[in-house]
């Protein structure tokens, strides 16, 4: 057993990362605290908490957070467990989680997303979804895979991307909906509902050279790029969009991330 690579982002914001050790996607994971309820994004790529105790992680995170929040007394204190989409190594820690006290497991079809956040207008509409003092904006976006969102933290100025953005393998299966999500992503970029920092996706894969990219499977990266990517990235994304064609397999190499035709 491999205990999770905690930080704390924020006094109200964790990053969680499941370990290469226990499973080579190593996804990250986010739990944002609020007044009335916490949000965990994703659930890991391992089901066994023998394997990745997430059980025991998020457990622990909450007390510690309960604890120096001792205002906040709803008990228990209420975990809303959703995702930034479907793929099973963002979805395999949900049986640890369901039976879990006042937890809501999200569920993972498009159909269950677009109705527990209550989109109108999916994918275009941005819905807000209130932590207690605390609103994400929840953004649609499929193209990686049908029922991703973005979620996007005005508390922090965090966009959480999931494997929409992030420094690696960018795995377009949907083109014409990968355009479309990252012009949504590059409209709430430019009129965000609060200062927007940084994006931090699901997984790390890029190496510290640039367009050099670690390949599926790799248990050791010693020079990896950091997670969090620049708002700019956005517009590297779509420019590079612009040069994939339809070639399945075809492959766009920038210098922090490689787009895939799937
Ligand atoms: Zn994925």
């Amino acid at each position: 057993m491999t205990d999770a690579e905690t930080t704390w982002l924020s006094p109200d914001t964790v990053q969680l990362r499941q370990p290469k050790s226990s499973h080579w996607e190593a996804p990250f994971l986010f739990l944002l605290f609020g007044r009335e309820r916490a949000l965990l994004i994703d659930t890991g790529a391992t089901g066994d908490e023998q394997i990745f105790p997430l059980r025991r992680t998020v457990d622990a995170l909450i007390d510690t957070w309960l604890r120096r929040n001792p205002a906040v007394f709803t008990r228990p204190y209420p975990l809303v467990v959703a995702h930034s989409h479907a793929h099973r190594d963002h979805i395999a820690g949900d049986a640890l989680l369901a039976g879990r006290p006042g937890t809501t497991v999200v569920g993972t079809t498009p159909a269950q997303v677009i109705a527990f956040f209550g989109f109108r207008a999916w994918p275009d509409e941005t819905v807000e979804f209130d932590l207690g003092r605390r609103i994400i904006d929840v953004i649609g976006g499929p193209g990686h895979e049908p029922s991703a969102v973005a979620y996007f933290d005005r508390e922090t100025g965090i966009l959480f991307t999931g494997d929409t953005v992030l420094p690696g393998h960018l795995y377009v299966r949907d083109r014409a909906q990968y355009v479309a999500t990252i012009e949504r992503l590059l409209r709430f970029r430019d009129t965000p509902t609060a200062p927007l920092r940084e994006l931090r996706g699901a997984h790390v894969e890029m190496s510290a050279t640039p367009g050099v990219v670690y390949p599926p499977g790799t248990i050791d990266q010693p020079d990896e790029l950091p997670l969090a990517l620049p708002p700019r990235i956005l517009d590297r994304v779509r420019s590079a969009l612009d040069d994939l064609h339809e070639a399945p397999g075809e492959r766009v190499v920038r210098k922090r991330f490689v787009v895939v035709n799937e």
